[in-house]
């Protein structure tokens, strides 16, 4: 069994972008410059946002980040959106996810300028991965593809299962995977809560990827020998055995499961460091001018 690690996989990765950060500003290039919103103070969302910015720092980009009330107006959030649209300077714009109830999300998700749409989010952004145009991947999806193009996996002709259709993991990551290219190329399932005989149909996967929020749902009774499994799940949970009390769950039960896998990735430290990684690589797409122009 094989270990995908994220946390290698995604410093390796920083490492490359901050050599090339360093050749473009070297030769006179722009520095590629990240902007973030985050509306109100919800815990996960600072900590999510903080790791995103730092992580700039870290490879030589500059980052703004806006902070806005929890109150702040639907309209005054996307004039916000447009203001930084308008601004050559800023080559990627996010918005931290989840928004206070009384803004509509896909309404800012829209608003942005896909050109830099660094989270991949966008209508228009998802409709070109479904023709296979170049585009930003939302990157939880670009950081398993990268780790299955890393260690070599082979994907092609594959019969790839996905758990959960969410519009951020789930189903741009099977829509991926199905797509003439590598990797990619497998016969893709999507199962989700309304699938019957779950169980039957994981049982017959090459490549499980496991998207659905419930901690150790997947155990070795669900799945055949030498299946490659990408655990996206994490679920905090309280514990005794460490110094904050509590410690991070994937969706799938690595101790049950480990013997059976050709391939798996850890909770922490598989998909999540990948998450951020990519975002950096998109942003770092955006600021070379010819992309997406
Ligand atoms: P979500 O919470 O939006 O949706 C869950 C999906 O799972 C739904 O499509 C639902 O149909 C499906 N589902 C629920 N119960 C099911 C069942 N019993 N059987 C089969 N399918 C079922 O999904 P999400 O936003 O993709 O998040 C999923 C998990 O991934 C969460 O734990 C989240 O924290 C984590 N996540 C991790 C990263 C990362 O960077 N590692 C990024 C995004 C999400």
């Amino acid at each position: 069994m094989i270990i995908l690690d994220g946390e290698k996989t995604a410093n390796d990765i920083k490492e490359e972008i901050a050599i090339e950060v360093n050749l473009i500003v070297s030769s006179g290039g722009k520095v590629p410059h990240l902007s973030a919103i985050l509306v109100g103070n919800d815990g996960a969302s600072e900590t999510y946002i903080n790791a995103k910015v730092k992580a700039c720092e870290k490879v030589g980009f500059n980052s703004t980040l806006i902070r806005l009330s929890n109150e702040v107006s639907e309209d005054e959030l996307l004039a916000e959106v447009v203001k930084i649209n308008n601004n050559s300077d800023i080559d990627g714009l996010i918005v931290q996810l989840p928004l206070p109830k009384h803004i509509d999300e896909m309404k800012v998700k829209e608003a942005i300028d896909p050109k830099k749409d660094v989270d991949g989010f966008h209508p228009s952004n998802i409709g070109r991965i479904v023709l296979n145009l170049s585009t930003y991947f939302p990157a939880t999806p670009a950081g398993i593809l990268e780790l299955l193009k890393r260690y070599n996996v082979e994907t092609s002709g594959k019969h790839c299962v996905v758990i959960g259709r969410s519009n951020i993991v789930g189903l741009p990551m099977s829509i991926l995977m199905g797509r003439n290219n590598n990797p990619g190329n497998c016969t893709v399932t999507l199962v989700h809560s309304r699938t019957k005989n779950l169980k039957e149909i994981t049982k017959t996967a090459d490549i499980l990827i496991v998207a659905l929020g419930i901690a150790e749902f997947v155990t070795s009774d669900m799945i055949k020998d030498g299946v490659c499994i990408i655990d996206v799940g994490i679920t905090r949970v309280k514990s005794n055995k460490t110094k904050s009390r509590r410690k991070l769950l994937g969706d799938v039960n690595f101790e049950d499961v480990k013997d059976k896998c050709s391939f798996i990735t850890p909770v922490p430290g598989g998909v999540g460091p990948m998450t951020i990684a990519m975002l950096l690589q998109n942003t770092l797409l955006s600021s070379k001018s010819e992309f997406l122009s």
